[in-house]
């Protein structure tokens, strides 16, 4: 017994011995980084890509990817490399990155990638819909077999699946396990569908009688002018409206329908929808929203000025204000202008006052901001026609824009010139860039001669700058 013993205790030692040795091996046996390979996806790098982008991008640190890659230090990165991304751990394919478009929705992103909106969800950090929002930079990733899926003609309400399956030349039930339907009965009417069109795909939108849809100038700031592009089937009608302002659509060059939207500069800044009505020829409506962000605006902040108290909150200056609001609100069909607006005086460091700038009065609580900028008289007091356009009023004697002129440029676009001394145009006279209109002056509320210029789109005063800047639409 006590031999049998002995022996089981060596038998017992050796096998531990050999426990512990394959325990020890089995890190060496395995190849830690193609195990690594198979688990993690891959970005693979662009043109001036840094690894701390792609660290920020993918919520990773540098270190981290050294390590997983197996990397000293990023120095010698290369377009083209292929990096493993860690904390990703589960997911397949390679990583890209794509600027949220128009019509985009997490089930949409997730069916053409393939891959399923948790994913995208951890992929991204998004706890909610709203950060799915137009032009931001989001993280997918996609396999070989995606690269062709296309998006279906719109499931219109009252077509099944298997109508708008057959009418596609697909199998009903392949294409629903393909979009991530359990049953076909579960496709929801203008939700965004895919499947194999054996070529490259090209962005399209899931509503009805719209081809594509586009949104400019982004990101979207207080007090900055928006554009909406749309190509559409004939005799459909969009309207679009965000953060309570109201875009209008007509007819631009090649068919294409073109909108222009102001942000007010006191908008408070966050995510906001983009509702988007569409009416096709046979008069069915359709809405859609979509997320966008309106991100703040660089302005100066408070200055409390002095003023007339008369000039401030009065039933008189309500009454102008309404005036000037009705003329500047009637939208004309025409765009008169070409390229950028030009400047409307001599002469371009004159700014006594920028677009935006937070201001009270007499000590007051009440946040106003300016409306325009403000030029002083630097190089002469002419004022130029910065672009072609209608003359659409002329106001004397205003209480706070003094002698007031209005031209309208067309699209919902006017261009504002106050306090004026003299005004050298008339009511219904094309304008023409650089002819000159006024002289500038010191009339209404104003504490020294100057031209108070203004843009407003739809009646919402938008920061000149921009239209200095850049040619719209
Ligand atoms: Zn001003």
């Amino acid at each position: 017994m006590c031999r049998q013993n002995y022996l089981l205790k060596i038998a017992q030692k050796i096998f531990l011995a050999l426990l512990v040795l394959s325990i020890i091996h089995t890190p060496i046996l395995a190849e830690p980084v193609s195990a690594q390979d198979e688990t993690l996806p891959v970005y693979i790098v662009q043109s001036g890509d840094t690894l701390f982008d792609i660290a920020n991008q993918f919520y990773t640190t540098v270190d981290e990817i050294l390590a997983v890659n197996g990397l000293s230090n990023g120095d010698t990165l290369l377009v083209g490399d292929r990096l493993l991304i860690p904390g990703l751990e589960g997911m397949q394919g390679t990583l890209t990155t794509e600027i949220i478009p128009l019509g985009a929705n997490l089930r949409s992103l997730s069916r053409r990638t393939q891959s399923d909106p948790a994913s995208l969800a951890k992929l991204n950090k998004f706890t909610s819909q709203s950060e799915l929002f137009v032009g931001r930079r989001i993280a997918l990733t996609t396999l070989e077999a995606t690269q062709d899926l296309q998006m279906l003609p719109a499931l219109t309400p009252g077509q099944s699946w298997l109508e708008l399956a057959l009418l596609s030349g697909q199998n009903p039930w392949a294409l629903a396990r393909l979009n991530q339907l359990s049953s076909p009965n579960l496709a929801l009417p203008l939700d965004p569908y895919f499947y194999h069109s054996g070529q490259e795909a090209t962005e399209v939108l899931a509503i009805p009688g719209v081809r594509s849809m586009s949104i400019d100038n982004l990101p979207l700031m207080q007090g900055e002018t928006y554009v909406l592009k749309a190509e559409t089937a004939e005799n459909v009608s969009i309207s679009a409206e965000l953060a309570g302002n109201s875009a209008v659509f007509f007819p631009y060059e090649n068919g294409e329908l073109v909108a222009f939207g102001g942000i007010n500069a006191l908008q408070a800044h966050g995510a906001y929808p983009l509702k988007i009505t569409v009416t096709t020829a046979e008069n069915i409506t359709y809405n859609f929203d979509q997320w966008v962000i309106i991100k703040p605006g660089y302005f100066q902040s408070s200055i409390d000025l002095m003023v007339d108290p008369e000039t401030i909150d009065s039933p008189e200056i309500a009454e102008e204000d309404a005036r000037v609001r009705e003329i500047v609100t009637k939208v004309t069909p025409i765009k008169q202008w070409n390229g950028a607006f030009k400047y409307p005086i001599a002469g371009s460091d004159c700014v006594n006052a920028d677009f935006g700038s937070r201001r009270t009065y007499n000590g007051s609580d009440k946040v106003y901001y300016h409306t325009g900028i403000d030029l002083g008289y630097c190089e002469g007091t002419d004022v130029f026609a910065p672009a072609t356009g209608t003359v659409a009023a002329i106001l004397p004697n205003q209480l706070v824009r003094g002698n007031l002129l209005i031209i309208d440029h067309g699209l919902g676009v006017y261009s504002i010139y106050m306090h004026l001394s003299e005004i050298l145009v008339e009511v219904g006279e094309v304008v023409q860039p650089g002819q000159r209109i006024a002289i500038l002056g010191n009339t209404g509320r104003s504490t020294g001669p100057h031209l108070h210029f203004e843009i407003d789109i739809n009646g919402t005063p938008v920061n000149p700058w921009t239209w200095f800047n850049r040619e719209f639409p």
